[in-house]
């Protein structure tokens, strides 16, 4: 399956991505909103990515007692300029992981188990949200400023190199 990944080595803790993410998702850059965050260690200047494994990890589908987390294929295409971004027009076909907000009933049951902390309570509309990938484009990889050494980049399970498409 696709999903993002944060290189801890990579990543300067700069934080575009979680703008990224959250201009994206909630129209506003609010990072506190993010989908993927890079913890910075401001004593150690360790960086530590957390994103979304989708059906790799799957522990809040699992979890939910409603069966509000459901499966969705996607095709991911990501895009953007940067030298080094070597999987830029590539795409792949998988599934992600996401809420069906009818279903959910906010009861918190996958924010508890989420090895990552990357599934939570929405603000505004009490429900669970997480990473669904932006419809094939995920904004984390475009807003990575790392020029020549792209820090965030989409990730395939060896199951789903099959279908991978080239474009
Ligand atoms: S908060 Fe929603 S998605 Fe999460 S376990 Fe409860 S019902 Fe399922
Ligand atoms: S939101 Fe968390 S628990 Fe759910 S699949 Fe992603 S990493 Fe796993």
């Amino acid at each position: 399956m696709p999903h993002v990944m944060i290189s801890s080595k990579k990543c300067t803790g700069c934080h575009m991505c979680e703008l990224g993410c959250s201009a994206w998702h909630e129209g506003g850059f609010q990072p506190s909103r993010a989908r993927l965050f890079a913890d910075v260690n401001p004593t150690t200047a360790v960086i530590k990515g957390h994103s979304c494994l989708q059906t790799g990890c799957a522990k809040c589908q699992e979890a939910c007692p409603n069966d509000a987390i459901v499966t969705r294929q996607i095709t991911v295409t990501p895009a953007g300029t940067f030298a080094g971004k070597e999987k830029v027009g590539e795409s792949v076909t998988g599934v992600v992981l996401v809420v069906d907000e009818e279903k959910c009933t906010n009861c918190g049951d996958c924010y508890d188990v989420c090895p990552y902390g990357v599934i939570h309570e929405h603000p505004e509309r009490k429900v669970a949200y997480k990473c669904d990938l932006c419809d094939g484009d995920p904004q984390c990889i475009a807003f990575c400023q790392n020029q020549y050494v792209l820090a965030v980049d989409l990730k395939i399970d060896k199951a789903d190199r099959a279908l991978t498409v080239d474009a």
